[in-house]
């Protein structure tokens, strides 16, 4: 194992844990016996869809803003995401009684613009493109000294989100391979750079979608590139890693052992699985790794820890998988 890659000092993780405890829950690891009798080894489920706001992105975000120093927390701190680490910086910055600011473009629905505000942070509709949102982000950040929290590629995240790899240890210290949803990489360097130290030889799994992996891609041309971006029902997986990626592509390189790639009707079939089975709502992103386990893509040596990420999931389009129905996101609209 190489950690020198690594930004984060060997406390990294433990720090994170003690700064965070007060806002995020530990959530729980359970057995599934389903998967267990599949697989013909022991599997457990880290059922982070059902931290507060509905992903694990709480954890990095609550770490970065409470990471900061004086004058950065009184100018406040900006993002733009619309998704889940957007959902997490607004509520994290909240507790912390700091100022939040989401830049979004106009495109963006209404239901999302309005669950951020409900969260706390002040909404700032700028221009037609996430282009011109992140324009006013820049402009917020010279003019007013705000902090920009990026999603992933940044210090306190990975080390925020790798809080999750020490809560794994404690509650199955013989796990052999755990399975990570993986996009930008700041939930996977976290949870792989944080067993690894402690346990090195631990099988790290990626899991993305066929449509749009930007990490895949860039690990297999051994620097970052820039992927299409295409509808998927993992769609807090999309988006690129940043072509001037300073953390997380690296560790990912080093500490990653195998990355999985799924179609969308095995996607479903996860989140179909999460729910009879598990009695579990997760989105896309969120059952990917019950999906690879499935399509029995995933090399696994016991015992198996699958992540369960993330629960924002439009109900209609839940019950519409839920209920047998082949959603194809590249189509819909057409009938
Ligand atoms: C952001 C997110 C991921 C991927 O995390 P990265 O750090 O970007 O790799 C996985 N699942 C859910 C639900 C997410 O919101």
């Amino acid at each position: 194992m190489n950690l020198h890659s690594s930004p984060l000092a060997a406390d990294a993780f433990i720090k994170a844990r003690q700064r965070i405890a007060g806002t995020v829950l530990r959530t729980p690891v359970v057995p599934s016996p389903s998967l267990t009798s599949l697989c013909g080894t022991s599997v457990h489920l880290k059922l982070e869809h059902l931290q507060k706001t509905g992903s694990f992105k709480l954890r990095g975000a609550t770490n970065a803003v409470l990471a900061l120093d004086e004058t950065s927390r009184s100018n406040g701190v900006v993002g733009v995401s619309t998704g889940n680490h957007g959902r997490g910086l607004a509520h994290a910055a909240g507790e912390a009684g700091i100022r939040c600011i989401i830049c979004m473009s106009r495109l963006v629905p209404q239901n999302k613009v309005e669950g951020i505000r409900a969260l706390g942070a002040e909404v700032r509709i700028v221009g037609v493109s996430q282009d011109e949102a992140q324009v006013e982000v820049d402009r917020l950040v010279a003019d007013e000294g705000m902090t920009l929290i990026p999603p992933f590629d940044h210090a306190d995240i990975i080390a925020g989100q790798g809080t999750v790899g020490l809560e794994i240890l404690e509650d199955v210290p013989e796990v052999g391979t755990v399975l990570v949803p993986l996009s930008g990489g700041g939930l996977i360097s976290g949870v792989a750079a944080a067993l690894k130290a402690a346990k090195p030889d631990v099988r790290i799994i990626g899991v993305s979608m066929e449509r749009g992996a930007a990490m895949a891609a860039s690990l297999e041309a051994g620097h970052p590139v820039q992927v299409a971006e295409l509808p998927t029902l993992a769609d807090s997986l999309g988006g690129g890693i940043g072509l001037d990626n300073q953390y997380t592509f690296r560790i990912t390189q080093d500490l990653v052992d195998q990355t999985v790639l799924l179609s969308e009707t095995e996607i479903a079939e996860g989140i179909r699985h999460a729910y009879w089975q598990e009695q579990q709502v997760v989105e896309g992103s969120g059952a990917v790794c019950l999906a690879a386990i499935l399509a029995e893509k995933a090399d696994l040596s016991g015992p198996v820890v699958a992540l369960l990420t993330g629960c924002n999931i439009d109900m209609t389009m839940h019950r519409r998988i839920v209920c047998g129905e082949t959603v194809d996101l590249m189509h819909e609209g057409e009938h």
